[in-house]
């Protein structure tokens, strides 16, 4: 027998509006005794059948819900998912040349707690979730369905598991292992990849259109690409032909990776620099010396993980885009961004417009950016939309 939960008198509006999670809060008492991950039937206080999901018991997030339809959930359920997301990414695909993309946009593809990136042949999962984690057959099944050439491998070794009562765990479910250097393309430019030791699941492909559109400030110019990671920004800035670009980052197998990256594409390496160092004390340093850039692109780490941390991530933004504007000649862009889900668009451009006050210029938003189009964000789901950044002129 599949548990039960039964909603708050009120709490279905939510899942009637199609959003994927039921906090503890909101429900009224469980049926049966749902372990770690197990698949639930939702009811609303009359008993009415609402939706389909997976119990944490340990998270906040009582319930993630799989499904609003009478459906089992096993690999014919996760095949269907993922063709739907690969059709929704095929012309995206097509359009920007690209062999390594999102495929599963977790709660925004209807699949919460999962997150699946391609790179070449390999496919790599992020299992957040305990559904995700009870799943993970079925969906290794599903994927071997789908993609029959790909490898699988799994990066579950982020900590919001432990809020889920899960273990971190990294390594390959299906195939080969990766080498540490496989080659994605994005929009013509070549990208070496570390799947098992990289970042997140081993690129930030989630900033590619911010990325292209970047190409149309840099011709001619003296660029600051501050946490280059592995390249990136800095890739298409040279392409874009760039007179100078100065990659900036704290992880030296980051630098090493983005020289290499540039060298690969063929990219003149005396335009290009690749320097260690902490931005918050480079931008001063450069202050303070009087060094000027044209382009100055900002594209920090998440500095808040919970509401908790906000106030100090609107600080720490607010500091780095101040030095950003005083290092810029007059005229100057600002290429800025913040991946943090809780620090929405308007409260980054307030930001942004402190910042402006603080350095004593002028600043003229030009450009809106978001997450790139194969991290697409479901209506009933606004949450997914997280990335954010502008592009301004600086007086
Ligand atoms: N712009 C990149 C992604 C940036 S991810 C792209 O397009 O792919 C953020 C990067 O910031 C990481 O590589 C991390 O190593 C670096 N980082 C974090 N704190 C830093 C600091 N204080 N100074 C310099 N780099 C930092």
């Amino acid at each position: 027998m599949v548990a039960s939960v039964y909603l708050v008198k009120g709490r279905e509006k939510s899942v009637l509006r199609r959003h994927p999670w039921i906090f503890s809060r909101g429900i009224q008492r469980v049926e049966g005794k749902p372990s770690l991950g197990e698949t639930v039937d939702v009811f609303d206080h009359q008993g009415k059948w609402l939706a389909r999901g997976a119990f944490s018991p340990n998270s906040q997030i009582r319930v993630r819900i799989w499904t609003f339809e009478d459906e089992a959930i096993d690999t014919a359920f996760f095949v269907k998912r993922i063709n739907d997301a690969q059709a929704l990414r095929n012309s995206i695909i097509a359009r920007d040349g690209l062999t390594g993309y999102r495929l599963i946009a977790a709660e925004s593809d209807g699949l919460p707690g999962i997150t699946i990136d391609r790179y070449d042949n390999f496919l790599v999962c992020q299992l957040l979730s305990a559904g995700a984690e009870a799943q993970k057959d079925a969906l290794v099944e599903a994927l071997k369905t789908c993609f029959p050439d790909c490898n699988i491998y799994e990066r579950s070794d982020v900590a919001v598991r432990k809020k889920e009562g899960l273990k971190l765990r990294t390594g390959v479910l299906h195939g080969e292992a990766p080498s540490d250097h496989v080659l994605i393309e994005e929009n013509g430019i070549k990208i070496g990849v570390d799947i098992a030791g990289g970042h997140k699941t081993g690129f930030y492909l989630d900033q590619r259109d911010s990325r292209q559109a970047a190409v149309k400030y840099v011709d001619g110019k003296r660029v600051l690409n501050c946490f280059c990671y592995t390249g990136g920004f800095g890739l298409y800035a040279l392409k874009g032909n760039a007179a100078e670009v100065i990659n900036v980052d704290v992880s030296q197998p980051a630098l090493d990776r983005a020289k290499q990256n540039a060298e690969t594409n063929g990219f003149d390496l005396s335009r290009a620099q690749f320097l260690n160092a902490d931005v918050f004390k480079l931008l001063r340093d450069y202050r303070d010396a009087g060094e000027l850039f044209d382009v100055v692109i900002m594209d920090p780490p998440k500095f808040a993980e919970s509401k908790a941390q906000l106030t100090g991530a609107c600080r720490g933004y607010k500091d780095i885009n101040m030095l950003a504007m005083q290092i810029l000649k007059p005229g100057g862009t600002l290429l800025t961004y913040s991946c943090s889900g809780l620090m929405d668009q308007n409260l980054f451009q307030k930001i942004i417009a402190d910042a402006a006050l603080d350095a004593h210029r002028k600043v003229m938003f030009t450009e809106r950016f978001a997450q790139a189009a194969d991290h697409p964000v479901d209506s009933a789901y606004p949450e997914g939309f997280y990335l954010k950044g502008f592009a301004c002129t600086v007086v």
